[in-house]
């Protein structure tokens, strides 16, 4: 590793520290030549293999340009969308494999999108699982539904964070609403 100072072709590891995520190591280096110091970072790269055979390097900014689309007239910010990416970024990594084929990367955006926004969920679900019918859809909520009463069933207003439906007070055998009804108004950005 040359040094970025002076670029001495050579440099000295004097520390190395796995990230908490365990999916990058940082060096801290040292030039012999000036003396000064400088840290690296390495991952290990993970190659995707598309359908048609071709491969190129994993890239977050792909998954957020499969899942923008979904997500368009939703409130689903860049954030989220960089979020979402991380956390496909870490699951698909955390089976250690070096490769992987695209059709795992979209089985590893299906969960959280679904967490983030079950509109856009849907929408990317019924592309990328094919759907061909009003029954795929139909199928999709009920398995949707069923999550949010079981969800209710088990912590009744134990909601979790960045839902944004009120809870009943009272419980009891209410209606049960797909919430996509419940967007807050959002004013104009000032
Ligand atoms: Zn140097």
């Amino acid at each position: 590793m040359h040094c970025p100072y002076c670029r001495h072709a050579d440099s000295r590891v004097i520390d190395s520290r796995t990230a908490e995520d365990g999916a990058s190591i940082r060096r801290r280096r040292q030039c012999p030549s000036c003396g000064r110091r400088f840290t690296t970072l390495e991952t290990s790269s993970l190659t995707v293999v598309k359908r048609s055979g071709a491969s190129e390097p994993f890239s977050r900014d792909k998954v957020v340009a499969g899942v923008r689309k979904a997500c368009q007239g939703r409130p689903v910010s860049d954030d989220d969308l960089a979020l979402l990416a991380q956390q496909v970024e870490e699951a698909v990594r955390a089976s250690g494999a070096a490769q992987i084929d695209a059709h795992e990367i979209g089985l590893a955006i299906l969960g959280p999108l679904r967490q983030l926004d079950e509109v856009a969920y849907l929408r990317f679900a019924s592309v990328y699982s094919s759907f061909s019918s009003l029954e795929d859809f139909e199928e999709a909520i009920a398995a949707l539904r069923a999550e949010h009463a079981a969800a209710r069933a088990a912590g009744d207003g134990a909601a979790g964070a960045g839902t944004a439906s009120p809870t009943a007070p009272g419980g009891g055998a209410g209606s049960a609403s797909l919430g996509a009804a419940e967007e807050p108004e959002q004013a104009p950005a000032h």
